[in-house]
């Protein structure tokens, strides 16, 4: 099914991320319907229109798919029994939102796929947590199974002394506990994948976390990462094809010295590939909002020698006049309001010349 420039694509969730979405479906003369609980998300600024509502309420839902060509997300913490109302015309569709919204339902599909995670236990009571340390040793890392992002919802427990404080700074929320993995760098993958099984890649970004929010995203990867990218990628074709994923799918790695290991998965455009709008012959927007409609698939060669995108968060946004002001410096600023401490605010793209 091929969805034609001029149709009504729906976003759920008004994040930066939709923003990204609508402009790059704007260029190509689709117009955008989100759907966002708050009174001004940052992708409504860009879109023909915004429906307020919760994720839950059935009926809004219902009547915005009845007013899009076709829907898309860009969040992927919503109730998936709601969006079983969209699910004619949702790409990607429910199945890869039920398991990449669940930890403990994404390690256990990884690993069916035959790819490796880290070493994990499901953790539902403190006497669980106790057992995942015995089994695992330390230090591990605690994680919510659900609503995590940025680096909320963990806990690190480096030996017993931790057990306790880490079971209650996740507030006992039903997790998973993953063995630490000395890994030499991080990488991603993303991919977009269209129905007819086509597929197409981006150079993998190396990537840079503080304080377990992603800071910078380099391509191409140091050596530490390149010689990973091809299990990598089989890896990350695997879960898009069990998944029957459409759309773009980000698959994070640890690249360990027994080679590549799945950390989480996106299944949805990602932050380490936003240095794709500048950087790449199509950016991870345009492919997505391409395979989800069935147009034919972008070129993806960088443009450039490589590409560098650093995360502007929380007060880093008062950097921007200078950014501006940089000669090449191509400044992305969210909209966003308030400069929370660790609210992603904009982004900064610096292309190489070849
Ligand atoms: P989020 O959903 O917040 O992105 P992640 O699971 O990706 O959460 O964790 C954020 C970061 O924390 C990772 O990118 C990595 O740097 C670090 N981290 C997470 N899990 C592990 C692990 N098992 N071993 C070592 N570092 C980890
Ligand atoms: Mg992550």
């Amino acid at each position: 099914m091929i969805v034609s420039p001029g149709a009504t694509i729906g976003i759920i969730g008004g994040g930066q991320l939709g923003r990204m979405l609508s402009v790059a479906a704007a260029q190509l003369g689709y117009r955008c319907h989100v759907f966002d609980p708050h009174e001004s998300p940052c992708a409504a600024d860009v879109a023909a229109s915004h429906t307020r509502a919760d994720y839950t309420d059935v009926e809004a839902l219902r009547r915005f798919g009845a007013g899009v060509d076709i829907a898309t997300y860009e969040f992927e913490n919503l109730p998936a029994g709601a969006l079983d109302v969209l699910a004619e015309k949702l790409r990607p569709g429910t199945r890869s939102l039920a398991v990449a919204q669940d930890r403990a339902e994404e390690k256990t599909f990884i690993e069916a796929c035959g790819v490796t995670v880290a070493p994990w236990r499901q953790v539902d009571s403190l006497e669980d947590l106790r057992a995942a340390t015995d089994a695992l040793g330390f230090p591990i890392v605690l994680k919510t199974r659900r609503f995590g992002y940025d680096g909320k919802g963990q806990a690190w427990a480096r030996s017993a002394a931790d057990i306790e404080p880490a079971w209650e700074a996740i507030k006992g929320k039903p997790a998973v506990a993953e063995a630490a993995i000395d890994f030499a760098a991080e990488f991603s993958v993303i991919v977009a994948r269209w129905q007819d099984g086509r597929q197409t890649f981006w150079d993998s970004p190396e990537n840079a976390h503080r304080d377990g929010i992603l800071h910078r995203s380099t391509v191409p990867c140091g050596e530490a990462c390149a010689h990973h990218i091809g299990q990598a990628r089989a890896s990350a074709l695997r879960i898009a094809e069990a998944l029957e994923h459409v759309g773009v799918l980000t698959v994070e790695f640890f690249a360990a010295a027994s080679g590549p290991i799945v950390n989480e998965i996106a299944p949805r455009v990602h932050n380490s590939g936003h240095w794709t709008i500048e950087g790449a012959v199509t950016s991870q927007f345009e492919q997505h909002i391409r395979a989800i409609c069935g147009l034919p698939p972008g070129a993806t060669a960088l443009v450039g020698g490589g590409a560098s995108m650093e995360n502007l968060i929380g007060r880093d946004i008062e950097r921007w006049p200078d950014l501006v002001a940089e000669p090449g410096a191509h400044v992305h600023i969210y909209g966003k309001g308030e400069a929370r401490p660790g609210r992603k605010m904009g982004h900064v793209t610096r292309v190489e010349s070849r």
